[in-house]
């Protein structure tokens, strides 16, 4: 499940999420299905505050290395730190422990994840959706929660929409109170997996733009996607993944405009 919950800014204004900005840095990350070398060895640093595009082949391990981020996949080796805080484990006497069910999803509560189907629960209206996670953690009461949630719809230009169910929206629509949901726990990073895959080319439009204002108001941001010239705009790093190694990384102008692996360079030229 994704999070989300009380922004209190009101309609349209896009200013940060509420809560800081945290950083997230990945050392040595290794996962293995099988036979296959999934993630070979990630090293990822994402300063708080900065956008991280991350590109890549389908089956380079992308959604993995964000499931590993989120603990929804728990690493063979390396680890992952959110806010400087170990993510799955905590520090014992000087050794690593796992963090039992109840811990881990107090953590999954600082990091927002956006799924690339949305996931929203079918039985529940926009607005149910947004304030589900709030009071199910306990951190909002009822009444807070769906205000909250009022203020996040009306936030990613839903507030007329608020008693609509999923089915009746469309894929942006739904996208959008995904991402309000997301927001909703006041999250210090969120994920994004090709939040904008699944949508009809004419609705991409309307989601990116919700995610750019995201960072523009500051939030820590992690986005999989294919849209180059949303990376071009709003990253601050590109990353690009083949294999499960990060091949090549840096600012936009430079792996985007001129990269200088083969790698960046052939999948460059699929994609644009
Ligand atoms: P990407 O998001 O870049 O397309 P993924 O991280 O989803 O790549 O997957 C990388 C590889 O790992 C793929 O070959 C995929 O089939 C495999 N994989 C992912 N999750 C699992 C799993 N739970 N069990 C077995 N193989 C998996
Ligand atoms: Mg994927």
């Amino acid at each position: 499940m994704s999070a989300p919950a009380a922004g209190n800014e009101a309609a349209g204004a896009v200013g940060a999420v509420g809560a800081e900005p945290v950083s997230v840095t990945v050392t040595g990350a290794h996962k293995r299905f099988g036979a296959q070398q999934v993630l070979a060895g990630v090293d990822l640093e994402v300063p708080a505050g900065e956008v991280t595009v991350i590109l890549g082949p389908s089956g380079s391990g992308k959604s993995t290395l964000l499931r590993a981020i989120n603990h929804l996949e728990k690493l063979d080796a390396g680890h992952v730190e959110v806010g400087g805080e170990p993510v799955g484990v905590r520090r014992h006497r000087g050794r690593f422990k796992e963090l039992n069910e109840r811990a881990i999803l107090a953590q999954r509560g600082r990091i927002g994840f956006v799924f690339q189907n949305f996931n929203l629960f079918p039985h529940l209206t926009a607005l149910e959706n947004v304030a589900a996670a709030p009071v199910a953690t306990g951190r909002r009461n009822r009444a807070q929660a769906r205000e909250a949630a009022r203020d996040l719809l009306a936030r990613v230009g839903l507030a007329d929409r608020a008693g609509a169910y999923p089915r009746q929206l469309s894929g942006g629509q739904q996208q959008r109170v995904a991402i309000a949901r997301a927001l909703a726990l006041e999250p210090g990073v969120i994920l994004f997996d090709e939040p904008t895959s699944a949508l009809d080319p004419e609705l991409v439009g309307e989601v990116l733009a919700v995610i750019r204002d995201l960072a523009t108001g500051g939030t820590t941001l992690i986005v999989v996607t294919h849209e180059i010239g949303f990376a071009r705009e709003v990253a601050d790093t590109v990353v690009f993944l083949d294999g499960g190694r990060i091949v090549e990384q840096g600012p936009p102008a430079q792996v985007l405009s001129a990269p200088r692996h083969p790698r960046t360079r052939e999948f460059l030229s699929r994609v644009l």
